[in-house]
């Protein structure tokens, strides 16, 4: 399968890559990127005969129906990295919690939040396309928390790949940093920069735009590439949960094989949606994909009134701080695929020069067919928090924006998969805040509390936190990223 580009081909490039180019260089003409050519179609029998099959025989039939350039043995050992979570017969457990409503959760890998989900495969693939093409990548990662963890923890003692991962000081739960700074591979480096996320986020993108610092990468042999959701190679992997979270449906005798569900997602850069809108494409019986935000609700603007309008807004900070995004890079690859290349390129352009677009009437309609959103305020968090823990079940403050999206988004009474992207572990405060009123300003104290509360144990890799060498002290001003990451090389 090949790959194109979102917003045209400026006569430079290459007008189709492979998978393997997509995924080292993935930016593409006029500040696109690249989306698949075209999707496979799993075919009417796809489903019914994965039914008795494991999340990585799954995963190895859909990654087989792309047909990606890249060989067996690759796969077969990045997708052994499912056995590591914490049940290797279930890696992506799906839970009943209330009539409707299911939780994937999608948060058992190694660094308990669900970007393991796609970036644990994704360091084996591309540490063996460097190797095996005898080249050396540095991957950029700017983090609010979640993927630089995962993005360390994946590559970590990797050949060919160095990573260098920049988070605001501050603006991180303690657990996210200590995950950070007590990385101590060679290949890693970790620098906390005084300033806030887009701070970070903007070095990122002058970094890998900058000429002089590519120049001085080339004389080292290094090129660039970066590991957030506008990779492709991360969405790729996103797509099989969605599959498998149905097919657990249909085992548990939830829905009949066939039955539609909707599907309802906790949104910021719109990969896990993204995820979920190519596996309706591919044939999985989707009602429509509910889309839950935060306070920072741009893609609920989006879906309900085809306005994405940037020029009043400003990121507000909310207890559900991986969505706490408004420019949402993976929308893009939707407008590509129902609108096309011109369209696209347009509308984008508009976005950076006027910080806003309006899609007409039957643009939005087509949204609509697919897309409903609502918006979840910290509130209304906390008590839905509260409430499904009266209920039995523990969850974060992301997966709980889905709730509302739940109650305000379904016209019709289908089965409902809900994704839980943290464990309760990451985002400890919040939770601990809504179940008993405390104000804790420590992790570690609002996690032992939660476990006395809920009766269950700290899991191991996050205690062990506490007690770790820190070894990554770099601490910055932003204007000295560029040197700093210079002499980590
Ligand atoms: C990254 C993240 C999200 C947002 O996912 P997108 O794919 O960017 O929409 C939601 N919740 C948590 C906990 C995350 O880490």
């Amino acid at each position: 399968m090949n790959f194109i580009e979102t917003r045209g081909n400026d006569g430079q490039r290459p007008e189709k890559v492979s998978f393997s180019q997509a995924i080292l260089s993935p930016i593409s003409s006029f500040g696109g990127i690249y989306s698949p050519e075209s999707l496979p179609d799993l075919g009417g029998d796809f489903l019914g005969r994965h039914l008795g099959s494991s999340y990585k025989t799954l995963a190895k039939s859909v990654l087989e129906a792309f047909e990606i350039d890249i060989d067996a043995a690759t796969i077969d050992k990045a997708l052994a990295l499912y056995d590591e979570f914490d049940d290797p017969s279930n890696p992506v457990p799906v839970v009943k919690v209330l009539d409707d409503l299911y939780v994937s959760e999608l948060y058992h890998g190694p660094t308990r939040a669900f970007k393991d989900m796609a970036l644990q495969p994704f360091g084996i693939v591309l540490s063996s396309i460097a190797q095996k093409r005898n080249e050396n990548y540095l991957i950029l990662a700017a983090t609010s928390g979640d993927t630089g963890p995962a993005a360390l923890e994946t590559f970590k003692n990797k050949a060919n790949v160095r990573v260098a991962c920049m988070y605001p000081v501050g603006g991180t739960s303690d657990v996210q940093r200590l995950q950070m700074v007590t990385e101590d591979a060679a290949n890693l480096k970790v620098i906390g920069v005084k300033g806030d996320f887009d701070d970070t986020q903007n070095a990122l993108k002058r970094l890998l735009a900058s000429e002089t610092f590519n120049k001085k990468l080339d004389e080292k042999n290094i090129s660039l590439s970066a590991a957030n959701s506008v990779n492709f190679g991360r969405i790729i992997f996103q797509t099989i949960y969605h599959i498998h979270s149905y097919l657990e449906l249909v085992r548990q005798n939830a829905i009949s094989l066939g039955e539609k569900v909707y599907l309802n997602v906790p949104s910021g850069n719109f990969g896990n949606a993204l995820g979920g809108y190519y596996a309706m494409k591919m044939g999985l019986p989707v009602e429509k994909i509910l889309i839950a935000s935060n306070n920072n609700n741009i893609l609920t603007q989006l879906i309900t009134t085809g306005a994405y309008d940037l020029r009043t807004l400003s990121v507000v900070p909310t207890t559900s701080p991986a969505m706490d995004i408004l420019k949402s890079s993976n929308i893009e690859r939707i407008l590509f695929d129902l609108f096309g290349e011109a369209r696209t390129k347009e509308l984008m352009r508009q976005l950076d020069t006027d910080k806003y677009y309006q899609l007409s009437n039957d643009e939005l309609a087509q949204i609509q067919n697919i897309f409903a959103a609502d918006y979840c305020n910290d509130d209304e968090g906390k008590a839905y928090i509260k409430n499904t823990f009266a209920n039995g079940y523990l969850m974060d403050p992301h997966t709980a924006t889905c709730f509302k999206a739940y109650e305000t988004c379904r016209d019709k009474e289908l089965k409902t998969i809900v994704y839980s992207t943290a464990e309760w572990t990451k985002f400890s405060p919040v939770i601990a805040n809504a179940l008993t009123g405390e104000i804790d300003t420590h992790d570690i104290d609002a996690l032992k509390s939660i476990a006395k509360e809920a009766n269950i144990e700290i899991p191991s890799m996050i205690n062990e936190l506490f007690d770790k060498e820190i070894t990554q002290k770099s601490i910055i001003e932003k204007e000295a990223i560029e040197e700093e990451i210079l002499s980590f090389l």
